[in-house]
This record gives C-alpha cells, sequence and structure tokens, in this order.
C-alpha cells in the first residue's frame, strides 16, 4: 500500500468509502453487513487505514454498519472520517444534535476527519451564516478533542469554493472534491485544485472512477490506452491520473464488493504516475468522451444580452451538459435548486435570438426544452 503524509499522520493513499456498500435485495439502505466487515477486514489487512462514512450514505445505515464493523479494531488503527449533512438545509440548525448522535452511531469519542458535507451553491449562504454557527460549533468541537482534523467536500462550482476558502480557508486542513480525468476540464476540476493549492489544502478524490463509468471503456478508447500500457487495467487509469496530480494526498473510491476492492488495492501496491504521453492521450480522450454527448458551448457569453428571459445560457448548459453526460444525477437538479425559478431552463419562451449569435450554432432552444423534460422526469 503506497502512504501518504498528512501533517504527522501517514495515511494510506487508498481509502474505503461507504457510501456504496454491498446491499441486500437492491435496497440501499439493507447494507449486506456480513460482507462489508470482510471488505473492512480485506481492506485492514492490506493496509487501507481510512475509512470515510457520512450522515445520509445508505439512508442513514452507513455510520451504524461501520461503527459495529470498526469497533471490532483498536481505535488507533484506523482513522474515521464524517461529516455534517448541510446537503439538506433543514440540518443546519440541528448541529448539535446530529454530531453527538453520529459518534455514538459511529461507536467512536472522536474523528479523526471531519467535514462540512457538500459545500454548493444551495447552501453556501447557510454554511456562512453565524445564525447556523456550524464553523463556530465544528472549531469548538476540534478545541475539545472530538475532531482531529477539520475540511470540506465540495460539488459546488470554483466561485462557490471560493467564497468557502474566502471565508474559512485558513482553518481547512483538506477538501475532498470530484476528481476525474473526465472532470478535469468538464467540472472544471483543474482550476479547483489550483484554487486549493493557493490556500495550500490538500486533495481529497472521490468519484475517482465517475461513479463507474471510468472503470469500462467503449473498446476503441481502450485500446488507445491499452496500447501505451497493456499490462493496466482500464480502471488502474482512472487512480495513475490522480497519482500524477502532487497535491493528491486520499484518494476514495466506494466500492460494493470485494473484487473491486482487492483490485483497487493491487493498483495501490505501486505508484505510477502517468508520463507525459499517457497523460496527453488520457486528457485527449476525456475531450472526446465529453464531447460525444455535450453541446460544445465555450462560454463565450455573446448570447446572453440576447435573451429576454435574462437566462445565463452558458451556466445552464454547462449543468445540461453535465446532466446529460451522467445521464441523471443529483449535481445539476441540486445547482438549479439556488436558481430563481424564473431564470431555470423551464423560463426559456423558445424565441431563438440566441441562437442567431451562437458562433457554435447550438440548438439552445432545444437545449432548454430537452433540459426541462429531464428535470421533470
Ligand atoms: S430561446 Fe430561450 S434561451 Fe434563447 S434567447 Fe430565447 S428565451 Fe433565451
Ligand atoms: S453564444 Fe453559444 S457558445 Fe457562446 S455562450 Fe452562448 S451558447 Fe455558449
Amino acid at each position: 500500500m503506497i502512504y501518504k503524509n498528512f501533517q504527522d499522520l501517514k495515511l494510506s493513499a487508498l481509502g474505503m468509502g461507504a457510501m456504496r456498500l454491498p446491499v441486500l435485495n437492491q435496497d440501499d439502505s439493507s447494507i449486506d453487513e456480513e460482507t462489508a466487515a470482510k471488505m473492512v477486514a480485506y481492506a485492514m489487512e492490506s493496509g487501507v487505514n481510512y475509512y470515510d462514512t457520512a450522515w445520509g450514505y445508505h439512508g442513514g445505515n452507513s455510520e451504524l454498519a461501520m461503527g459495529r464493523i470498526l469497533s471490532g479494531y483498536p481505535r488507533e488503527s484506523f482513522y474515521l472520517a464524517d461529516k455534517f449533512p448541510g446537503y439538506d438545509l433543514s440540518n443546519m440548525d440541528k448541529i448539535e444534535t446530529i454530531f453527538p448522535e453520529q459518534l455514538k452511531k459511529c461507536q467512536v469519542t472522536y474523528f479523526d476527519f471531519y467535514l462540512f458535507h457538500n459545500v454548493c451553491e444551495m447552501n453556501i449562504d447557510a454554511y456562512l451564516d453565524k445564525k447556523y454557527g456550524i464553523f463556530e460549533y465544528l472549531s469548538q468541537r476540534k478545541k475539545e478533542g472530538q475532531i482531529r482534523h477539520l475540511g470540506f467536500s465540495a460539488h459546488g462550482s470554483y466561485d462557490v469554493m471560493k467564497r468557502f476558502l474566502e471565508a474559512y480557508g485558513e482553518h481547512m486542513e483538506f477538501c475532498q472534491i470530484q476528481l476525474n480525468y473526465l472532470d478535469w476540464d468538464f467540472q472544471d476540476a483543474k482550476r479547483k485544485v489550483e484554487l486549493l493549492q493557493e490556500y495550500q489544502i490538500p486533495v481529497w478524490v472521490m468519484e475517482p472512477l465517475r461513479g463507474g463509468k471510468l472503470a469500462s471503456l467503449k473498446e476503441e478508447d481502450a485500446a488507445q490506452l491499452q496500447a501505451l500500457r497493456p499490462e493496466e487495467k482500464i480502471p488502474a487509469w482512472a487512480f495513475r491520473f490522480l497519482q500524477s496530480i502532487p497535491s493528491v494526498t486520499m484518494i476514495l473510491s466506494g466500492m460494493s464488493n470485494e473484487e473491486q476492492l482487492k483490485e483497487n488495492i493491487r493498483t495501490f501496491q505501486e505508484d505510477k504516475p502517468l508520463n507525459q504521453e499517457e497523460m496527453d492521450t488520457l486528457l485527449n480522450l476525456a475531450d472526446t468522451m465529453v464531447k460525444r454527448i455535450a453541446l460544445p458551448c465555450t462560454a463565450c457569453r455573446y448570447c446572453v444580452s440576447h435573451c429576454p428571459q435574462h437566462l445565463d445560457i452558458p451556466d445552464l448548459l454547462a449543468l445540461y451538459n453535465e446532466h446529460c453526460f451522467t445521464e441523471g444525477g443529483f449535481l445539476a437538479p441540486m445547482a438549479l435548486s439556488a436558481i430563481p425559478e424564473d431564470k431555470r431552463p423551464g423560463a426559456c419562451i423558445g424565441c431563438g435570438s440566441c441562437e442567431a449569435v451562437c458562433p457554435q450554432q447550438i440548438k439552445i432552444s432545444e437545449a432548454m426544452a430537452d433540459f426541462n423534460e429531464k428535470l421533470n422526469q
């Protein structure tokens, strides 16, 4: 197992995420605890010392299952991460009950790592609002030793992350973002990594395989990679990409079966960053994969002043691209929930004024109608 230095700790470069544990009867809230326990045992034996859970994973049962499983190991033999569930605004005034409950569910007296969960457009105001005092409460827990290291996870845009960092950056010890070779440009991940570097905050990675999308590729795409490293398995490319980014300290993978876990652990026996040719090939491939589905908006903003509905067309198209590429998911609906109703795709009246000036000749009105339909499905 590769280890990374984080302050005075040695963290396994691969962490076990407990959001996609094996389940029974395809019911997300019924964790197959026997199999999960075997997976944790194998991970422990293989040197994985970081385990990541959250209030909302598996309908609230991830914390309970991980608590029961990890209670069989000495407390100092693993690092446990948990998060404040601010992705749900109704939790904002409940931190004083949620945090102690989390310690109880996980059967621990302290968390090694604790995060503001999912800082995004929808909750940034509340997270920064002194009325709720989330930061103040968590800082106090840290002073008292119930939190060893404080950080945040972010699914929001670069600008949202910047706002959060401007407020609390000097107190944040790590940041978890969605990072993989596909999102390097597509989701602005490169700029987010650079922003974190400005604050000297190490990167924790979530979605290294983009929900499994990068675990298997189309035959012609896979062939390009295999020509360069015939022995490397396709999922390993996603991990090798991350091993090439110096500020990446922790890579979390939500593994649902023993086979995935074993495969990932094999990959992390060796640090094998990509060389320049491999990196260029991989990023070109990512570009091709995105272009197959995404609209080629360059965010030039020529169209914006022509829209009688004053829609932020490039921003909406970026969300549309994400939504189409992911075939649904929560990111676009979450970002749209922070936008007034009359600025969402459904407000487009199909006048076509924008299309007349778009240098990319994007059929914007069709995209808005399709987006609206997809959101209402
Ligand atoms: S078609 Fe829709 S997005 Fe384009 S200018 Fe008209 S209202 Fe705005
Ligand atoms: S004019 Fe076309 S390319 Fe430019 S921002 Fe608008 S939709 Fe995107």
